[in-house]
């Protein structure tokens, strides 16, 4: 599907005899935000053990993997690669040992001068086992002369710029620190007497746990036998919340900087039919993406919601295309639509973006094939007109169909009667008086921390232009 890809998840568990398999349930429920690997660190109290794999949550782990990672402190980390090629060498948590002693990281987030900090250490002697951004915190770390793990860890963070939400995990503590903007969200619960971090609270609510509140923005949270310590160790910097996670990355159970994601989404869909209304018959969501918008259009359209397309959710990795072409055969296998529905109708397809039109474009297609008289398409955020340098997997600008075509022509090339987007305004009109925390950079092109120049060469995995 043509979409932004998911960022990464981390979870952390402190003071749980059972905290590897709750690392593992967390992870479970925050596997949307990343399927190419998984991996937990467990401590023992005296020891890290790792275990990592290539894939997804619940095919890696089995009863002998939580023996080996017994212990009451565990961090576990799902990872679509944002920066640094996918597989298992650059899988996490990354485990190091070094003069502080043995620690383990998960980071949600990138950092925008990784290469520069990469190329000083490496300069000096550094070698780095992967090519991920994160490992170079790890080298800082280990370089650090600070007497202790927390000035440590704040002298190697203070050099990064970017977004970052991080748990790491030593023999007796756990620790979760959030960039000075708050790019990505990072949330704290507790299970008893049990400490719990998580992406998202949807991880929370499915072992139970109770949401305490947020990881701050520039917080540092260190969990150890004396209970938590909240430290605020770098200098202050506007909020730059990542407004995509309402639109389309976090799950729509969650709160996201303290806010519901089905609300939020829910508002972006009323906002669009105010702004974008259509005169049709019924409204059809582009599962699962679109559902909250829609139901927000259908609710202020009046329009009856159906749906109209129906997502098939198993369609794994290693799935095989016939040789014999089929007409939509790439979306098809994912979406097919109700024809019943459909048939004679003058539908209003909502989805959350359109990132090179390819999809949209066979989706349209499909929806008049199955008989509907007009498609008019509407998207519950702008025109995705700048790539993202903090975390999410998008084309370059050349790429991105928002940024070099007119809203009319992309209506031509999707082949809808009509085409609508929710402003910038409308976006951020949603999500009410915190505004001003957000990052809307992808629909503006205004960056809250500046990136390299060189755009081609930190896009390390830029989208593919092929149908
Ligand atoms: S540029 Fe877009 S995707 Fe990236 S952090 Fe900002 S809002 Fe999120």
């Amino acid at each position: 599907m043509d979409k932004f890809r998911e960022e990464c998840g981390v979870f952390g568990v402190y003071g749980h005899t059972e905290a590897a398999n709750l690392t593992y349930l967390g992870l479970y429920a925050l596997q949307h935000r990343g399927q190419e690997s998984v991996g937990i660190a467990a401590s023992s109290g005296d020891h890290l053990q790792l275990h990592k794999a290539v894939g997804y949550v619940a095919d890696n782990f089995e009863e002998a993997t939580f023996a080996r990672l017994a212990g009451m402190s565990a961090i576990g980390h799902v990872r679509y690669s944002t920066a640094g090629a996918s597989g298992l060498n650059n899988a996490q948590p990354i485990l190091i040992d070094c003069a502080h002693g043995e620690i383990a990281i998960g980071h949600n987030g990138n950092l925008v001068n990784a290469q520069e900090l990469r190329d000083r250490l490496v300069s000096q002697g550094s070698i780095f086992q992967t090519t991920s951004d994160t490992e170079v915190l790890l080298h800082l770390y280990a370089r650090s002369k600070a007497a202790s793990i927390e000035d440590a860890l704040i002298e190697s963070v203070s050099q990064a710029q970017g977004a970052f939400s991080l748990v790491l995990l030593t023999k007796d503590r756990l620790i979760a620190v959030r960039d000075p903007h708050g790019f990505r969200p990072l949330t704290l619960g507790k299970l008893g007497d049990a400490y719990v971090v998580s992406s998202e609270t949807c991880a929370l609510d499915l072992i139970d746990a109770t949401w305490i509140r947020d990881i701050e923005p520039g917080e540092m949270l260190v969990i150890g036998p004396d209970g938590p310590k909240s430290l605020h160790p770098f200098p202050p910097a506007p909020s730059a919340h990542c407004i995509f996670e309402h639109v389309y990355f976090a799950r729509p159970d969650s709160y996201v900087f303290g806010q519901s994601v089905n609300e939020v989404r829910t508002e972006f869909g009323r906002r669009l039919a105010r702004e974008q209304p259509a005169v049709a018959d019924v409204v059809v969501p582009i599962p699962d993406s679109g559902v909250c918008a829609a139901t927000g259009f259908s609710e202020e359209s009046g329009l009856p919601l159906k749906m109209g397309l129906i997502r098939n959710h198993y369609v794994g990795r290693t799935f095989i295309e016939p040789h014999q072409k089929v007409r939509h055969f790439g979306v098809r296998v994912k979406l097919n639509p109700v024809r019943s529905i459909l048939k004679g109708q003058r539908v209003v397809l909502v989805d959350d973006s359109i990132v090179r039109g390819t999809t949209s474009r066979k989706i349209v297609k499909m929806v008049r094939a199955a008989g509907a008289t007009e498609v008019h398409m509407r998207i519950s955020c702008p025109p995705t007109i700048s790539p993202c340098f903090y975390g999410v997997d998008t084309p370059r600008r050349s790429e991105l169909i928002g940024a070099t075509h007119t809203i009319e022509e992309i209506r031509r090339y999707i082949g809808a009667d009509s085409l609508g987007y929710l402003t910038v305004d409308g976006l951020l009109t949603a999500v009410g008086p915190t505004r001003e925390a957000y990052c809307t950079s992808c629909y503006t092109g205004r960056y809250p921390v500046a990136f390299p120049n060189n755009e081609a060469a930190y896009l390390q995995l830029a989208l593919k232009l092929t149908e």
